[in-house]
């Protein structure tokens, strides 16, 4: 059997939640109130960390090949397995297998540990996570997590939820193996990415001691100042918090300088604001109708209506039998069969494959330009203007 993935405990000091907590330690109390909820993209994390679990304890002899053969099968059963899922799901497994084939090169008494519980409640009350993949070897402990959406890429760096989980492992293990350095991986097979944070243990244990615990008390006592944030992004009260909706309209009351219009700087200062202005309104919108559609709740000054809608067809076959009946000739009424998509046809053929076949067919074309913040890493372009400058100069 693998570890039950879906119905991994959320305590109310979670890991995964702690970016939040930590920097706003009353909105663990506040988000009590709200119910917790699941999505597609949750659904198809645990399907992909069952998978691998299989892969893994098959590799590192945990289990025999028959077991595994059944494991596999099932697994292509679920809902959300995929060629695609499949490939990444080997991706991810190849690299912990690398990781634990280097622990084993340094020590032949190295231990590799899956899905293990990870207690750290030593600094945060009742808290606790699973760890994917705890590897121990010659005083290093490595903790390695996967993360299977496609969304940003997350750095592993000063991140909360990996040193949480590599004190938990230090708390479970360090007793019993004479660790000196921590390290904390993140990988995440669908954006090529891995990220890791080497700590010494001293210093994750001071980082649980002197910051961890005394924010993690006033949390669990829901007590501190409200600070929003970009980690407002996932906390449950984020449409109707007070705080996050008065900084966004800070945010969003801005003093104008004279003139009749607005300077550069003040363009500038504008842009800045706009994409959690954004946010937060798109928050609100969302929220507000959820709650109307399936609550019955009613805004003063707002009512549900239906929205607007375009024609479909009924029944396509019908139709399409309709004008041929009468002498349409299909060309004239069908469209030609095109091409999947570059992801629909990844999925449909697998990661492997169509790097395989295709790799040299994709191409990607420039982007279209956009205003970016200056520390974005990306080289800045020239302008029409300025390069028709340029072409003058010459
Ligand atoms: S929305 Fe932001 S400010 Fe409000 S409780 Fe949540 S984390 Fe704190």
């Amino acid at each position: 059997m693998t570890a039950d993935h879906a119905n991994r405990a959320h305590a109310k000091l979670s890991a995964s939640g702690s970016k939040r907590w930590l920097s706003c330690t009353p909105s663990a109390e506040l988000e009590a109130q709200f119910e917790d909820s699941t999505s597609s993209f949750a659904e198809e994390g645990t399907a992909a960390h069952e998978l691998s679990e299989i892969w893994l304890k098959y590799h590192l002899s945990q289990i025999k090949a028959w077991d595994h053969g059944e494991l596999w099968k099932q697994a292509q059963k679920g809902k959300y397995y995929s060629r695609e899922m499949e490939d990444y799901v080997q991706g991810y497994v190849s690299i912990v297998l690398e990781r634990a084939n280097e622990a084993f090169k340094r020590s032949k008494d190295a231990i590799v540990l899956l899905e293990q519980r990870l207690d750290f409640s030593e600094w945060v009350p009742h808290g606790f996570g699973t760890g994917d993949v705890l590897i121990i070897a010659d005083g290093i402990m490595e903790v390695i997590d996967l993360k299977y959406g496609k969304g940003v890429p997350v750095s592993a760096e000063e991140n909360s939820q990996m040193r949480l989980y590599g004190l938990g492992a230090l708390d479970g293990y360090g007793y019993l193996y004479d660790i000196q350095t921590v390290r904390m991986t993140i990988v995440q097979p669908r954006l090529d990415s891995v990220s890791t944070e080497e700590l010494t243990a001293d210093d994750l244990l001071s980082w649980g001691e002197d910051y961890v615990k005394p924010r993690a008390a006033m949390a669990a006592a829901g007590e501190g100042e409200f600070a929003a944030g970009d980690h407002c992004r996932f906390c449950k009260a984020r449409a109707t918090c007070r705080t996050r909706a008065e900084d966004n309209l800070k945010l969003a009351k801005y003093e104008f300088r004279d003139g009749s219009l607005l300077s550069l700087d003040e363009v500038g200062d504008v842009l800045g604001r706009i994409d959690q202005l954004q946010k937060w309104a798109e928050d609100i919108k969302k929220h507000a109708l959820d709650q109307a559609e399936k609550h019955g709740v009613r805004y003063p000054g707002w009512k549900l209506v239906e929205g607007r809608s375009n024609r479909i067809y009924s029944d396509r076959d019908a139709v399409q039998a309709a004008l041929l009946a009468v002498g349409f000739v299909e060309d004239k009424i069908l469209t030609p069969r095109e091409l999947l998509g570059i992801t629909a046809m990844e999925k449909a053929v697998g990661k492997k494959k169509f790097e395989e076949l295709l790799s040299e067919l994709i191409i990607k074309p420039t982007g279209k330009p956009t205003l970016a913040p200056e520390k974005d890493p990306r080289p800045e372009l020239s302008s029409t203007a300025s390069a028709a400058a340029d072409f003058t100069d010459d």
